[in-house]
């Protein structure tokens, strides 16, 4: 599964976002270690703090199988702009990126860039932190 790939899944779970309040779609898709895909959208409440980025959709769908380790994330908003994941995301990605990770935002159907978790979250707080 390569990163066009990826984000193709990414661009259809997108339309699927439950964005009411913000009308901010977003889609991501996440490949596992063993190579399943699992897609997500962002799912907005009217409490907002009740809300979930796709980012975090994909890699919960991802875990809930059983699963523990995601080798790549794409993640897409509107054509023409910039996917950035929020934090909170980004502290997800650290628990469960496998060394490879790659994490995929596109720019529009052609432009994308590949960031490593060390680029979005450099000194991250990972699960080896809390060993004795
Ligand atoms: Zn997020």
């Amino acid at each position: 599964m390569d990163a066009r790939e990826l984000l193709g899944i990414a661009r259809v779970e997108r339309h699927k976002a439950y964005c009411p309040y913000s009308n901010y779609q977003v889609g991501a898709a996440v490949l596992s270690e063993s190579g399943e895909v699992f897609g997500g959208c962002n799912i907005e409440n009217c409490n907002y703090g009740g809300s979930v980025c796709a980012e975090r959709v994909a890699i919960l769908k991802c875990i809930s199988t059983g699963a523990r380790k995601i080798k790549k994330l794409a993640v897409v908003i509107e054509e023409g702009r910039q996917a950035k994941p929020c934090g909170f995301c980004r502290q997800v990605m650290a628990e469960f990126a496998t060394p490879d990770f790659e994490l995929i935002l596109a720019w529009d159907n052609e432009e994308y860039i590949v960031l490593t978790l060390d680029e979005i979250l450099p000194f991250a707080f990972k699960p080896d932190d809390l060993e004795m």
